[in-house]
């Protein structure tokens, strides 16, 4: 009976180990990945859907480890965060993405703007802002041509704070995007308060848009939301010419998604941009 006890004990011991050993990992690779070199920063149009013109660049973080290769955001940027490492790491992205958009000026590419994901941890941060003048103040954007996306979670946390936090950022100059919205709790009464330019759908409600009434509806509420309170309205995650009609005839301003492109290197933007002037 001993013996059995072993080896129960021996059966389950590794797979526990398993987790814990690429926890460890990632976590110490993450703590060396910026001096390392080992991040990427991705850019994802978003499109006007009248003109058809790029208004907008994403920034999406890219993870290149060593070993393990490419390491999905959905996997790092919860460890960043609960490590707080998400700030230097953040603050990384923000100055690239916006020397990124001053190279794309200097190389004759008509404007655009590029947009920075914040996360929560970044958001309550009390030094966020000085470091967003910094950002601005070394790379020489024009604050204009920075966008910032806060998801509609991490607004409602604290509304009061929101509030505060979004209107000092807007001040500077900067645009500011709900992202994921409709997956939070917000409120007309709520949204009039934030200094904020636009509502960016959530990709769940785009997915089965035409074919789900309940989806469909909460789309068009969120563009009849956003159309009262003069803020623009994106859609992201529009993959097929359905969604995008859909999107279109009720007066969606801007979509997003592998429709128009996959996120790309910042290398192969302006070939983009060519291409799409050609045709
Ligand atoms: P997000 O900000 O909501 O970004 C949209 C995600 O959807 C991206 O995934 C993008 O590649 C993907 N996507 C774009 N078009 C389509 C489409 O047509 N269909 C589908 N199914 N997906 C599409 P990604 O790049 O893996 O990023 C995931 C999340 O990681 C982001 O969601 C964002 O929350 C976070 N993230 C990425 N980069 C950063 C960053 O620099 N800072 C912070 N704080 N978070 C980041
Ligand atoms: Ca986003
Ligand atoms: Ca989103
Ligand atoms: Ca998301």
């Amino acid at each position: 009976a001993k013996g059995e006890g072993r080896n129960t004990f021996k059966f389950y011991v590794p797979k526990m180990d398993a987790n814990a050993d690429k926890r460890l990992l990632l976590e110490t690779s993450l703590r060396k990945a910026l001096d390392n070199e080992e991040f990427r920063v991705y850019y994802q149009p978003k499109v006007d859907i009248t003109t058809k013109q790029i208004t907008a660049m994403e920034a999406l973080l890219r993870w290149q480890h060593p070993t393990l290769g490419l390491v999905a955001p959905s996997e790092f940027i919860p460890l960043a965060e609960e490590t707080g490492l998400i700030v230097p790491i953040g603050e990384w992205v923000l100055r690239a993405a916006c020397l990124q958009n001053r190279k794309w000026l200097e190389m004759g590419l008509p404007p655009m703007k590029v947009a920075v994901n914040l996360s929560g941890y970044q958001f309550q941060q009390p030094n966020l802002l000085d470091i967003i003048r910094t950002v601005l103040a070394d790379t020489g954007l024009d604050p204009g041509l920075l966008e910032l996306e806060i998801t509609e979670s991490v607004i409602m946390q604290n509304p009061d704070f929101a509030v505060a936090v979004l209107a000092e950022i807007r001040d500077l100059g900067i645009h500011i995007s709900i992202d994921d919205f409709g997956t939070g709790y917000s409120s007309l009464a709520h949204l009039k308060r934030f200094s904020i330019n636009t509502l960016k759908i959530d990709k769940s409600f785009v997915r089965d848009v035409e074919i789900n009434s309940a989806d469909a509806a909460i789309a068009t509420a969120i563009i009849a939301m956003g159309n009262s309170l003069n803020l623009k309205v994106i859609a992201e995650g529009v993959e097929t010419e359905g969604q995008l009609t859909f999107l279109s005839e009720n007066k969606c301003d801007e979509v997003q998604g592998f429709l128009f492109s996959t996120p790309m290197p910042s290398e192969d933007v302006a070939d983009f941009l060519r291409g799409r002037t050609t045709l």
